[in-house]
């Protein structure tokens, strides 16, 4: 009887797709296993095996599965069902999520008829082996004369005796039973000469290449150095913490650790690792972007040494695709340091999640889809390996509290400083008296000038933090107030002053600086407002004893540029680190004396429900890094219009509770999460009018099922978007409803219009479940 294999295919659809398997194939065949198959007329994909059965199903016309490339499964049984979880949850196609799971190695796409077999290639290094029989072998009488033979082959070059004698020294060959392979790189590094003089020493049988197998994952430096030692010992106040963690495992599968910055919430992460890894099962810690890896790594590496792999976006495809295959192949991986999407990985036996920073905003996914939340799918992940998940942050998300002060999540509570730091002090300077007095120097009051200049002064370091990248946020026709704008969004443009451009940061879309305003036809723009390479610049004019760097994402292209920024701020070759809230995630620098919150209204004011919540961690985070050593008076300067503003006095009194319990009465109010839950429908379409039509009768047929639950459609604040204009329409559930049942029924509701109108099928639509 032939078999049948159901698979999923890394396409955009919510189905699985069935194949004949032959005989021979399927006698090999097992589920999780990867199958190439023909889709379409022209196209060849991989796809994974999720049930193999005798029954096909009727009615269609069913093809062969072209080859089953490996020899095993290439996910583990648990991740098919987080998969599908995942898009069920976050409304989103099975092939969606796998597209997003699968290193790109594992799941090659081909456009057209053949079978693209690009798979991943173990990577080799060329090593030289020397061909002189070694030390205490019975041949080794042979040995010193064959040591003379061959000086007296190479006696008439130079080069190439130069290049054997180093052979010999490299290889050790003349001091232990075993010569070592020398690296050919290593070997032509340390003598100059290339491959021409060492062809010659192959030829003379001297020696010989070896191609060997070897890690991508070891060439990194900080592998190489460390041995692994024992953390340091936790204090009285950890180890009480850490206690009341372990206790807290006994019946709650989530904690929540709710420590002030630099309490040594990483010294207790570091700890529980160790006996989770000590019981045979593996960790996981995830760390919001790679920009806190890098010191995070170091701390870590001293302790785990190579048993932990790190998985970070900035990984090419064959790093990814050699972690993924040595944890299905290698039981030796015990600890994965990871941002969000390492909950992909294939674990075998998980113990133990820890999400660090949980509240933080890139823990969700937002383009393309699955629109996933890296924390909830953590939960999801710890629960089918039956494993503990610690939350960690300073600031813990308004959910996240909540579900803690709720009693569903275990809760431990951190308050103090490791070794008695104090928290910084923090004061607010209003830019609008010094506006008034005509005393504010381009974005800076003379108070920040001060203090800045002072910590130099000293020897010290600052921090300055403004959410804007760029040089001016908006450039003005001064005589008409035109602003130019992106052709393709509804976003101002950016001028970058490196590049001389004005450019988009929604689509990349740049141009020119404008010869003359297409209104007015004058030709005097000024720029408005301060992004971080303006403020970069305005500087050296006012602290002439700065040595800036900056970090936001146009100088951090390369996993490389984001270490060498923080390694020169560590050994101060530079003083002053400006950047985006990419400063604000947990680095862990002993010099700083003063942070400068450059503008706290701007953090403040945007349009949604989040924007306090969001506004308090932020700057409570950047705060955090400042006088972390001890004995040192770290200080915080909050520019701002509005001093008396009281988010801003929780923020000066470090007050996380009193702030907590305004915004959730607010949420209460207004019936936002974590009292309701929110699923945002979009609308993408080419003409405006047709969308704003079709999103208006949608919204009707939607208030029909769930009345007053809908809200909108609306545009959002940046309503068009490479050429698409966007409408959204809001719903907000109860906590309690059944998210199964509101899913099923908008799935219907759009599966209906979508066959009623054809216009429909014209748009581009999607979900966001629990959006951020
Ligand atoms: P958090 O993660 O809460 O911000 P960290 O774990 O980074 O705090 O601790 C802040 C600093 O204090 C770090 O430099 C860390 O090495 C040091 N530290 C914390 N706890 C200890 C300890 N028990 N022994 C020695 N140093 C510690
Ligand atoms: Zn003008
Ligand atoms: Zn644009």
């Amino acid at each position: 009887m032939p078999l049948y294999a159901e698979c999923i295919l890394p396409v955009p659809l919510a189905q699985t797709f069935t194949y004949r398997l032959t005989e021979q194939q399927a006698a090999s065949a097992s589920i999780g296993m990867r199958v190439i198959v023909p889709f379409g007329k022209q196209h060849h994909y991989t796809g994974i095996i999720v049930s193999i059965t005798p029954h096909a199903p009727e009615g269609i016309e069913i093809k062969d599965v072209t080859e089953l490339p490996d020899g095993a499964a290439v996910i583990r049984h648990p991740q098919y069902a987080l998969w599908q979880w995942i898009a069920e949850y976050y409304m989103c196609p099975i092939g969606d999520v796998m597209k997003a799971a699968l290193p790109a190695k594992l799941k090659p796409e081909s456009g057209k008829a053949g079978i693209i077999r690009e798979d991943f290639k173990p990577k080799t290094r060329t090593y030289v082996k020397i061909l002189i029989p070694p030390l205490g072998t019975d041949v080794s009488v042979e040995r010193n004369s064959m040591l003379a033979e061959a000086f007296d082959k190479l006696k008439r070059s130079q080069r190439q005796q130069e290049l054997f004698m180093k052979l010999l020294d490299m290889s050790h060959c003349l001091q232990k039973a075993d010569a070592d392979l020398v690296p050919q790189d290593e070997l032509f590094k340390a003598t100059g000469y290339d491959s021409t003089v060492l062809r010659e020493l192959i030829k003379k049988k001297l020696c010989e290449q070896q191609e060997v197998v070897v890690s991508r994952l070891d060439t990194d430096d900080d592998y190489r150095n460390f041995s692994t030692e024992q953390p340091f010992p936790l204090t009285e106040i950890q180890n009480v913490a850490f206690r009341n963690i372990c206790s807290s495992f006994k019946d709650k599968s989530v904690t929540l650790l709710h420590g002030v910055t630099s309490s040594g919430k990483t010294e207790i992460y570091i700890h529980l690792m160790r006996e989770v890894i000590a019981q045979k099962r593996q960790g996981l810690m995830m760390v919001p972007e790679i920009a806190l890896t890098t010191q995070l790594c170091i701390r870590l590496r001293r302790v785990f040494g190579k048993r932990m792999l790190v998985y970070h976006s900035k990984l090419n495809d064959d790093e990814r695709a050699e972690i993924w295959n040595r944890m299905l192949t290698d039981d030796s991986v015990d600890l994965i340091l990871g941002v969000r999407s390492s909950v992909f990985l294939p674990f075998s036996q998980l113990g133990l999640i820890i999400v660090d920073e949980e509240h933080e905003p890139s823990y969700k996914q937002q383009d393309p889809a699955p629109r996933y939340n890296g924390r909830e799918v953590a939960i999801m992940l710890a629960s089918r390996h039956s494993a503990k998940v610690l939350l960690g942050s300073a600031t813990p998300s308004l959910e996240s509290y909540y579900l803690a002060q709720q009693g569903r999540f275990g809760y431990v509570r951190l308050k103090e400083r490791h070794a008695g730091v104090s928290l910084p002090k923090m004061s607010l300077i209003s830019m609008r008296e010094a506006r008034k007095n005509q005393a504010m120097n381009g974005p800076f009051t003379p108070a920040l000038i001060k203090s800045v200049n002072h910590t130099l002064l000293e020897g010290h370091q600052a921090i300055l933090f403004q959410n804007r990248r760029g040089f001016s946020p908006t450039v003005e026709c001064t005589v008409c107030g035109w602003t130019p704008k992106c052709p393709r969004c509804d976003v101002s443009l950016t001028f970058h002053k490196r590049t001389s451009r004005l450019s988009c940061h929604y689509c990349g879309y740049s141009q020119s600086w404008p010869s003359a305003c297409p209104q007015c036809q004058h030709s005097s723009f000024a720029q408005q407002g301060y992004g971080t390479e303006r403020i970069e610049e305005t500087i050296s004019r006012l602290m002439p004893l700065a040595k800036p760097v900056r970090m936001d994402t146009d100088t951090t292209g390369s996993k490389s540029s984001y270490e060498k920024i923080i390694r020169d701020f560590d050994s101060k070759k530079s003083n002053v680190l400006i950047g985006t809230q990419m400063v604000s995630k947990g680095l862990d620098f002993g010099g700083v004396d003063t942070v400068g919150i450059m503008n706290a209204d701007s953090l403040m004011n945007f349009p949604d429900f989040r924007s306090h919540e969001r506004a308090f961690q932020l700057i409570e985070q950047v705060a955090g890094r400042a006088g972390r050593r001890a004995g040192q008076e770290g200080e915080v300067l909050i520019q701002c219009n509005e001093p008396r503003h009281p988010l801003l006095q929780q923020v000066i009194a470090h007050d996380y509770e009193a702030m907590a319990e305004m915004q959730l009465a607010d949420r209460k109010k207004y019936f936002y999460p974590p009292f309701s839950r929110l699923i945002m429908i979009y609308m993408k379409g080419r003409y405006e009018d047709r969308l704003d039509a079709l999103a208006a009768r949608y919204a009707t047929v939607l208030r029909k099922a769930f009345g007053d639950r809908i809200l909108g459609p609306e545009a959002p604040g940046i309503a068009r978007i490479k050429n698409l204009y966007i409408r959204q329409i809001m719903l907000k559930i109860e906590r309690e409803a059944s998210t199964q049942m509101v899913r099923q029924y908008l799935n219907t509701i759009q599966n209906t219009m979508m066959q009623d109108d054809q216009e429909f099928s014209k748009i581009v639509f999607y979900y966001d479940v629990d959006p951020m």
